[in-house]
C-alpha cells in the first residue's frame, strides 16, 4: 500500500465529530472546501504561517480536483508541465514537456503526502451550504456530515468541477452507452464500437485522436472549431531529467523562461489586444499553418475547422495529432446541426441520422450558473446567497477572492482571478493573499475581516476598464460559444493583468484595503 492509500484508509478510520453548532468558538480558525491544487496550495500557505487550525472538506475520497476526476483517454496537460507545478515543490520527472494527467495525479498526491494534508483531511464530506452567522462572527458549513463552524473560510472548489450535460432533444432515450469525459468509465472498451463524440474543446481535442484508431468508426460533432497551436512536445530526455534532479537552479531557469513563454502566448496577446493586436494575429496564423500542414490539400476541411472567432476568445489548445485524424477513413467531421438525439443514434438538421453504440459527451463544465459557482449556496451579511447576487449583479470580487457583504470568505478561481499563465500560478497567489488576511485578523485579535465596498467597487471598476482592450471585447467574440462569457455578456473568468502582477498585489497589496473589526460590529 502506497503512503497516499494508507492516508486515505486512516482518514477514513477517523470518527468525523463536528462541534457543537451554538458556541462562539468556532471548530477550526480555517475551513478550506476541496482539496484540488487550490485547496492545497491554500492549506500549504497557511501551514507555512504556522496556521495549523484548519481543515479540508473534500467530498471525493482523494485529493487532485481535476486530475483525479478526469481519467479520459489523451489526458495531458496543456501548459508546460515546468509551469503547471507548484513553485515551491518542482518535478524533475515529467515524463513529457507535457505531462500525462496520471503523472499530475500522482504528483498531488505525493505533494499531499510530503506537506502532511492527508491528515487535514476529511473525505466524503459534501458542502451543503455555508452561512456567516453574524453575531458570532464566524461561518457555519452544513454538510452531509453535519455542521462544521470557522472563523475564516475558504472555497476551493474550482470551476471546472460540474460536468456540463448539453440540452438536446431525446439525450435521455438514448440506449446505448453515454459517459461524459469528466467521468469516463475505465472498465469500458470502444474497441470496434461506431462512437460520436459531441464537443470540440480542449478535451475533445485531446480525446479524439486517442480513440479514432481503436474504433470502428468515429463522428465528431462541431458546433464550434478551435484555434490550435502546434504542440512543442516531446519526451524529456534522460540528461536533463538528471539535471534537473542535480540542480534546483536549472529547473528554476526552465519553469521562468516557460512561463515568460507561456505568458506572451497565453496572456499578454488576449489581455493587451489592443495595444498589440499583431501578437493575436501571428499566433492565428501559426494555427493556421497547424491545420493546413496537418491536411495537406483539404481545403474543404480547412474551411471548416477554421474560427470564425479571433484567437482568444475560447481557450486555444495545443495539438500535432487532432486535425490529422480528419483525413482518415474511419472518421467524419460533422458540421450539421444537431437536431435530436434517438434510441440509437444523432439525427441531423439535414435529415440524417447516424447510428452509433457510444456517445461521448466531451461538452465541458457548468461554469457561471446559479448551481455551480460555487456548488454550493453561500450566505453572507442579511442571508444574500453569493450564487444568487453574482447570477443578478454580475460576477466580481476584490482581487478575485473576496467580496464585501462575505465577511471571512475566500473564493479561489473568483470572478476574474485566473491568469491564463498556469493554474498553479493563480492558486499560489490566491493563498498568499488568503493567509495574510487570516495573519492579519491574529495580529490585530479581529474576528472579522472585510473587503471595503468602495475598494471593490474601485477594483471593478478598474476591471472594467482593462477589459475594454482585451480579445473578449474586441476580437468578434461573438460566435465562439466560449465558457469564458457569463450571461450579462461580461468574460469573468480571465483576469487582464499578468500573472506577475497578480503575484505582486497578492504580497504586498495593503492591508488597510481590508476592514478588521473586534466582535461583530
Ligand atoms: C481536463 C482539464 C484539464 C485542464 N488542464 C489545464 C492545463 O493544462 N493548464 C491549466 O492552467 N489549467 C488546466 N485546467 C484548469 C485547472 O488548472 C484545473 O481545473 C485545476 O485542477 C483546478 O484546480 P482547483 O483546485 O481550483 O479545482 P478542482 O481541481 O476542480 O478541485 C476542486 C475540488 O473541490 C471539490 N468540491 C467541489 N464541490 C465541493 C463541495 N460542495 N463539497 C466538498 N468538496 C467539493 C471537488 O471534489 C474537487 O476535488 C484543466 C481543467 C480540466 C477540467
Amino acid at each position: 500500500m502506497g503512503a497516499a492509500e494508507q492516508h486515505i484508509k486512516d482518514a477514513k478510520l477517523t470518527k468525523l465529530k463536528p462541534e457543537s453548532v451554538s458556541t462562539s468558538i468556532p471548530d477550526y480558525e480555517v475551513l478550506i472546501i476541496g482539496a484540488g491544487i487550490s485547496g492545497m496550495a491554500a492549506a500549504i500557505e497557511l501551514k507555512r504561517r504556522g496556521i495549523e487550525s484548519f481543515q479540508i472538506l473534500e467530498r471525493a475520497d482523494d485529493v487532485g480536483g481535476t486530475w483525479r476526476d478526469n481519467n479520459y483517454p489523451g489526458i495531458a496537460v496543456d501548459i508546460m508541465s515546468f509551469v503547471y507545478t507548484y513553485s515551491f515543490e518542482q518535478n524533475p520527472d515529467w515524463s513529457r514537456l507535457y505531462a500525462p494527467g496520471a503523472e499530475l495525479k500522482r504528483y498531488m498526491r505525493k505533494v499531499a503526502c510530503k506537506y502532511g494534508l492527508y491528515r487535514s483531511t476529511r473525505f466524503g464530506v459534501v458542502v451543503n451550504s455555508a452561512e456567516f452567522d453574524e453575531s458570532k462572527s464566524l461561518w457555519r458549513v452544513n454538510t452531509n456530515q453535519g455542521f462544521f463552524t470557522a472563523r475564516h473560510l475558504t472555497s476551493a472548489v474550482g470551476s471546472l468541477v460540474e460536468p456540463k450535460k448539453p440540452t438536446i432533444r431525446g439525450i435521455d432515450d438514448f440506449q446505448g452507452k453515454c459517459m461524459h469525459t469528466a467521468r469516463w468509465d475505465q472498465d469500458y472498451d470502444l474497441t470496434g464500437k461506431r462512437v460520436a463524440l459531441i464537443g470540440t474543446g480542449a478535451t475533445g481535442v485531446q480525446v479524439v485522436p486517442e480513440i479514432a484508431e481503436q474504433v470502428e468508426h468515429l463522428d465528431v460533432y462541431q458546433r464550434t472549431p478551435i484555434w490550435i497551436i502546434p504542440k512543442p512536445d516531446a519526451r524529456t530526455p534522460f540528461w536533463l531529467r538528471t539535471l534537473f534532479r542535480l540542480s534546483g537552479t536549472a529547473q528554476k531557469g526552465m519553469r521562468l523562461s516557460t512561463h515568460a513563454l507561456t505568458e506572451l502566448v497565453m496572456v499578454v496577446g488576449v489581455t493587451y489586444f489592443k495595444q498589440m493586436p499583431w501578437l493575436v494575429r501571428m499566433l492565428e496564423n501559426v494555427c493556421l499553418k497547424n491545420l493546413h500542414k496537418q491536411l495537406p490539400e483539404q481545403p474543404d476541411l480547412w474551411k471548416k475547422l477554421t474560427p470564425k472567432y479571433g484567437f482568444g476568445c475560447k481557450r486555444p489548445t495545443f495539438s500535432n495529432e487532432y486535425f490529422k485524424t480528419f483525413s482518415r477513413d474511419n472518421v467524419e467531421l460533422v458540421t450539421d446541426s444537431i437536431d435530436c438525439i434517438t434510441a440509437s443514434g444523432i439525427k441531423t438538421k439535414d435529415g440524417k441520422e447516424r447510428e452509433i453504440d457510444v456517445l461521448i459527451l466531451a461538452t465541458g463544465f457548468e461554469v457561471f450558473g446559479k448551481k455551480s459557482f460555487p456548488t454550493y449556496p453561500v450566505l453572507g451579511r442579511g442571508g444574500i446567497d453569493l450564487r444568487e447576487y453574482w447570477y443578478t449583479n454580475r460576477y466580481q470580487a476584490f482581487e478575485g477572492l473576496t467580496v464585501p457583504g462575505y465577511p471571512n470568505f475566500y473564493m479561489f478561481m473568483g470572478p476574474y482571478a485566473l491568469t491564463a499563465t498556469s493554474y498553479f500560478v493563480m492558486a499560489e497567489g490566491n493563498a498568499v493573499h488568503m493567509a495574510r488576511c487570516v495573519e492579519e485578523a491574529r495580529t490585530r485579535g479581529a474576528e472579522v475581516v472585510e473587503v471595503k465596498q468602495e475598494v471593490h467597487d474601485r477594483y471593478f471598476e478598474e476591471i472594467q476598464k482593462r477589459q475594454q482592450s482585451t480579445v473578449f471585447l474586441n476580437n468578434n467574440c461573438g460566435d465562439s460559444s466560449s465558457y469564458y462569457f457569463d450571461h450579462h455578456g461580461d468574460a469573468p473568468l480571465a483576469r487582464p493583468s499578468t500573472s506577475m502582477e497578480m503575484l505582486l498585489r497578492a504580497k504586498y497589496l495593503s492591508m488597510d484595503n481590508y476592514r478588521f473589526i473586534r466582535g461583530n460590529r
